[in-house]
């Protein structure tokens, strides 16, 4: 930063007998991180900010560096879903900043907390527009993606900042929040006791928020008055961290619950009451649906439509922290607003032991129909096709999940995505870290870093080959961290599927097609992990297990059939097609 070396210097030269007694905006900052309990920060160095990951490693900080901002983010708020505590990003500016604002924005999307916290350029020459190196107007671009965005300017208020951007992350429905960190603010030196006196640590991190008893008998007198209950146990509930609690809550109303995707293992997906394999018959017929920690939002239709069973008359009671969450799709016929641990305790105390279940015709209807499909899958999960398709590898997947339920599994993809979420089943909370409320693929190799860092357990990822490809370079940073992280790429050559055509009949590829028979087990050994194939579901069982064994980093390239794949996965109704494109292009009836 040539623009605040002057003044750096300045105050060096002035300064440099006292220095001992000195302390500067690098060490304060690391030191108010230190003081809300950051133990580590997920990084692309860069200036301005270089030296604040040296020094920070250097006050005992674990500081990983990324190869680009976006996997620093992911995992960053990855971290955030695991420890119900922000998971700090640091960037350069401008261009390190919006990749790491992508990961914010995600953050934010599903209620995690996460710091970004980004260099920036000085400010007097940024706010002029005189052109400054990586000139951008930060906090204001962040604004929108954020939950909050803050700006330190001088020295004794890093320790506010970092206390706004803490209490920000976590309060209420948790969120991104933007930390803007101009270079000049690094070199800022104060008094050492001053500077000290200045840091703040956040009280109540995760401060309650009790529901009204009226809104608990409310609520009670709706649930009382269904028929055929439905829970719906949302990644918020796995979030609070309150497992016990929910576990008593479902297994005293004794309602058939559905788990939302990262909700899994809150509840085992294998308990009597879990109704996953029955999704279509609860949705449908159910006349009251308890959403816990969930949003009516796209991942359920918005709460409608012939899934929902529209000649079904439905009531909805829902727990959310949010108050604005309430009514946003359907009427809720009974808010509970307040974190779900003081709901369950509220509901649980005004139930005491008097509750009658929900009659053994609806449960046991919902029962048989788990069963029947669970016995009619089950032969499907154990072909050893070669090439493989999905269910075969999936069948693997879901028994390497049973044997090692601590493991912590990572998916994305179309295909590879919707078939794992519906076959593998999750046995403990918070073990499944996915592409969350967007949908999106890129989510991989970050969440797979905070997956094995955070919790120092094993983590499998399941990655469709495309997927992979949007954070396939962290393989090295996997390597170089020597992390336990098994990659197994469903590897069809393509997006969706590896057989699409150039309708010009041109010469360029599909668009959604890849290099046919890419090695990707090849860059994972070119940094030192272990790469190898499966062309089998043995093949994937054996190599799985060996990684398991060696704690390894280790990527396998999983061989499944190019035409195995569905357009868009679960999701093709979401993607507008051409109602002329069948006379327009022949291919375009296949
Ligand atoms: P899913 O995608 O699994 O359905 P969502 O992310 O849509 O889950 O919903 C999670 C909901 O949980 C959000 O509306 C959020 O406000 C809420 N939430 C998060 N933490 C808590 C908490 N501690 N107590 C209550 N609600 C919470
Ligand atoms: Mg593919």
């Amino acid at each position: 930063m040539s623009q605040s070396e002057p003044v750096q210097n300045m105050n060096a030269k002035n300064l440099e007998n006292a220095t001992s007694d000195l302390t500067d905006g690098f060490h304060l900052l690391i030191d108010a991180l230190k003081l809300n309990g950051v133990k580590t920060i997920y990084n692309v160095p860069g200036i301005p900010i270089t030296d604040l990951g040296r020094y920070a490693q250097a006050q005992g900080i674990r500081v990983l560096s990324f190869r680009h901002e976006q996997h620093a983010g992911y995992a960053a708020a990855a971290a955030g879903f695991l420890n119900k505590r922000p998971g700090i990003c640091m960037t350069v500016s401008a261009p390190g900043f919006l990749n790491g604002l992508t990961a914010l924005a995600h953050a934010t999307t599903n209620c995690w907390p996460m710091i970004l916290i980004s260099g920036s350029s000085e400010r007097e020459i940024v706010d002029l527009q005189r052109g400054d190196y990586e000139e951008m107007d930060q906090l204001a671009v962040s604004r929108p993606h954020a939950k909050a965005s803050y700006r330190i300017l001088l020295a004794e208020d890093i320790g506010l900042g970092v206390a706004r951007a803490f209490r920000a992350a976590t309060t209420g429905r948790p969120g991104g929040v933007y930390l803007d960190v101009p270079g000049s603010l690094l070199g800022q030196v104060m008094d050492e006791v001053e500077g000290k006196k200045s840091l703040r640590q956040v009280i109540d991190l995760n401060a309650a928020s009790i529901p009204a008893p009226a809104a608990i008998a409310r609520a009670l007198e709706v649930l009382k008055s269904a028929k055929k209950p439905l829970l719906i146990i949302g990644k918020g509930a796995a979030y609070a961290q309150c497992d016990e609690k929910v576990r008593q809550l479902v297994e005293t109303l004794g309602f058939p619950y559905l788990p939302m995707s990262m909700a899994k293992g809150l509840m085992p997906d294998n308990h009597v009451q879990c109704a996953s394999a029955a999704r279509s018959l609860v949705l449908k017929e159910s006349d009251c649906v308890f959403l816990i920690g969930a949003r009516l939002n796209w991942l359920l239709g918005q709460g409608q439509g012939p899934a929902w069973g529209e000649k079904y008359a439905k009531k909805f009671v829902q727990i959310d922290i949010e108050p604005t969450e309430i009514d946003s799709n359907q009427t809720i016929s009974a808010p509970l607003i307040g974190d779900i641990e003081s709901c369950a305790d509220a509901l649980l105390d005004a139930i005491g032991g008097n509750w009658e279940k929900p009659s053994k015709g609806w449960t046991g209807a919902v029962r048989a129909k788990v069963e029947a499909n669970v016995a009619r899958m089950a032969p499907k999960l154990r072909n050893n096709n070669s090439p493989m398709d999905y269910q075969g590898a999936m069948g693997v997947i879901k028994d390497v999940m049973a044997e090692h339920q601590d493991t912590i599994l990572v998916n994305e993809g179309a295909n590879a995505l919707d078939q794992c979420r519906s076959i593998v089943d999750i046995h403990k909370p918070r073990k499944r870290l996915d592409v969350g409320t967007w949908g999106i693929m890129g989510i991989g190799m970050g969440s797979a870093v905070a997956g094995a860092v955070e919790t120092g357990n094993q983590v499998l990822c399941v990655e469709g080959d495309s997927a992979f490809g949007f954070s396939g370079m962290e393989v090295e940073t996997i390597c170089r961290y020597n992390l336990p992280i098994c990659i197994v790429i469903f590897n069809n050559n393509g997006i969706y599927r590896g057989d699409g055509e150039n309708w010009s009949g041109g010469e360029d590829p599909s668009p959604t097609v890849f290099v046919k028979d890419s090695k990707y087990e090849m860059m994972m050994q070119a940094f030192g992990g272990v790469g190898v194939v499966a062309n089998n579901p043995d093949d994937l069982r054996r190599t799985i297990s060996e990684a398991f064994k060696s704690r390894k980093p280790t990527l396998i390239n999983a061989i499944i059939a190019e035409d195995a794949g569905r357009e868009s996965g679960n999701i093709g109704n979401l993607n507008p097609t051409s109602v002329v494109a069948q006379h327009i292009y022949p291919q375009a009836k296949k």
